[in-house]
């Protein structure tokens, strides 16, 4: 079985090798305020899932400065480029005047090719969809919506704070803006089954698809009724290069890091972590009921090893990475 991996996307959009520079734009996240809820996700860092975001102190251009001087040292500088990662806490919680600074201040940047915003998806309002319209036309922006799941008992088990349907309705907006769609989902949550996994994972792939394919009929201007006719089908897929690619999936390994509730949870043996074998195959079945051509962002987590509370074979990502591949390999 193949994929399309993140770098097979970035070298066919950009030509060259892309890295991605992650930032602490010095947000925080509804649903720690008390907006959303309060205590954030339960298996969310005091860092608000930015770990290895820059230090929130500096600005961005320092943030990326930084960032462009460490990958440099690593890989050599011959044609820098980058995107800026606007990761940690919810990247669209601010102002759309404060958003702007913060988004062009990272657009403006000469090595940074386009910006990737995490976030929530009941915080994107119409202003600030419009902003996103705005900078996409200067340089690409993605756009990373935290779902983690799709069945409610784990929503509110996770303290996710938001309805399923509101992710709906925000990859409705987003789409017809030309954003690259990102979505977040988390494999191994507490009491999910290994269904109720392929079913989250199969909901996304579904709704890109519908969304791709209304998208190209409406470009196409044809009804997805006529679709299901030939002649209109080979019309559409002379269209299907403008929606190509425009959605993508980051499948993580539920990490239990310390200081958060799930670490809790973990301590009072209240669930057990995926077994590296059993996250293999999962992780091969879910890429088999994905569109074929879904940008695949990760197959694994990336905690900080530091506070890696379990599981702790997922800090051996080399041989975790090895396996995955053989497995899907021999699909
Ligand atoms: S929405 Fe994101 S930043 Fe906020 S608590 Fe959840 S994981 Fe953390």
């Amino acid at each position: 079985m193949e994929y399309y991996s993140l770098n097979n996307y970035l070298q066919d959009i950009f030509g060259k090798k892309v890295y991605k520079i992650a930032i602490n734009a010095g947000f925080t996240c509804p649903n720690r305020d008390g907006r959303a809820g309060y205590g954030g996700c339960i298996f969310c860092s005091g860092d608000g899932s930015g770990d290895f975001a820059g230090d929130r102190e500096q600005g961005i251009a320092a943030q990326i400065e930084e960032g462009c001087k460490r990958i440099e040292a690593k890989m050599g500088n011959g044609e820098p480029a980058y995107i800026a990662y606007f990761q940690a806490f919810t990247n669209t919680y601010a102002s759309v005047e404060v958003l702007r600074e913060k988004y062009m201040e990272a657009v403006r940047h000469p090595h940074v090719v386009g910006i990737s915003i995490a976030t929530r998806p009941d915080c994107l309002g119409d202003d600030i969809v419009k902003l996103i319209g705005e900078i996409n036309l200067i340089k690409p922006v993605w756009i990373e919506l935290g779902l983690q799941t799709i069945h409610d008992r784990t929503v509110k088990l996770i303290n996710r704070g938001y309805e399923t349907e509101v992710y709906e309705a925000a990859v409705k907006k987003l789409v017809p803006l030309g954003v690259h769609i990102v979505t977040h989902v988390i494999l191994g949550l507490p009491g999910e089954t290994y269904e109720d996994m392929l079913e989250t994972v199969k909901y996304v792939g579904d709704i890109s698809h519908s969304y791709a394919h209304s998208v190209s009929c409406k470009r196409a201007g044809v009804t997805q009724e006529d679709m299901l006719l030939t002649n209109v089908v080979e019309k559409i897929n002379t269209e299907k290069d403008s929606t190509r690619n425009q959605f993508g999936i980051k499948l993580q390994l539920l990490h239990v890091i310390s200081g958060t509730r799930l670490a809790d949870m973990y301590d009072m043996g209240e669930f057990a972590t995926l077994e590296m074998d059993e996250y293999v195959r999962l992780v091969a079945d879910c890429l088999e009921l994905l569109p074929k051509d879904m940008v695949i962002h990760r197959i694994t987590g990336d905690g900080d090893k530091r506070t890696l509370i379990a599981p702790l074979w997922s800090g051996d990502k080399k041989k975790v990475l090895n396996a995955l591949n053989k497995e899907i390999r021999n699909r």
